[in-house]
């Protein structure tokens, strides 16, 4: 039987976790290894300036008083370091990640944790609405990890896997523009002091053909194909004068 580890951002307790955890056993040995609450925008941090507790709760099944990219490094390193994950997924997270929000995403940052560890992985999301069901996104969610446990892939390119709220078919996609507002609210503590609010709004998405939020406004389940190399190759060649102006400044700051 393949490895599967099983993390998310939501914390050990989420549904979406559990219900991802139960349908992956279908098709593998799972080891459930989560954050012990709610880590979501916890992006990819690693904590490093304090220790690290691993606590058992059940058998296959940890908690870590850490993020998201802390779970995937115990995981990997410490608990399964004789029997390395074959394949890690991670959520299914209660909301959507998509576009320019993938970066602050606990969920996504799991599995390039994982990618960083040479082992492929997905993050999986869900838009909720009135009609959500997670069974039916963990439902999907089985059959993809089934297909990509047959199926040789990269594991440098991490898939996030998006789900609408209800599913016409699937889209493979690239990520989306979202359009930034006034995200910021302010309001006022009962003494009197001000205090902030990031992202009251829900984000607005530039329309754009092929992206994530195209596909699941329009009922599909996004699977965009993401690496962590940022390097904006176009502009290598551009910005290489850079070199020669700014060379012999460099040169002479000893
Ligand atoms: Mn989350």
């Amino acid at each position: 039987m393949p490895r599967i580890l099983v993390t998310n951002d939501d914390g050990i307790y989420s549904e979406g976790l559990r219900k991802l955890a139960t349908v992956c056993r279908q098709f593998g040995d799972v080891t459930i290894v989560a954050p012990d609450r709610e880590q979501s925008a916890a992006s990819h941090a690693l904590t490093l300036n304090r220790p690290l507790r691993l606590m058992q709760i059940e058998e296959n099944e940890w908690i870590v008083d850490g993020t998201p990219s802390d779970c995937v490094n115990l995981a990997v390193l410490k608990l399964m370091k004789e029997n390395r994950p074959d394949l890690i997924v991670s959520g299914i997270n209660f909301g959507p990640n998509l576009g320019d929000d993938v970066t602050y995403s606990g969920t996504i940052s799991a599995a390039f944790e994982g990618a960083l560890l040479n082992i492929p992985s997905i993050a999986f999301s869900a838009v909720i609405g009135h009609h959500f069901s997670f069974d039916r996104c963990a439902a999907f969610a089985g059959e993809l990890t089934r297909v990509a446990l047959e199926q040789h892939r990269d594991p440098q390119i991490i898939l996030n896997v998006n789900f609408p709220v209800e599913f016409t078919g699937v889209r493979v996609t690239k990520l989306g523009k979202r359009i930034y507002s006034e995200g910021v609210i302010e309001r006022k503590d009962p003494r009197g002091r001000k205090y902030y609010w990031i992202g009251g709004e829900p984000p607005i998405w530039h329309p754009g053909e092929g992206t994530d939020f195209e596909a699941v406004q329009s009922g599909y389940v996004s699977i965009t194909p993401l690496h962590l190399d940022l390097t904006h190759h176009e502009s290598i060649a551009r910005l290489k004068p850079l070199e020669e102006m700014l060379g012999n400044f460099a040169a002479a700051q000893r």
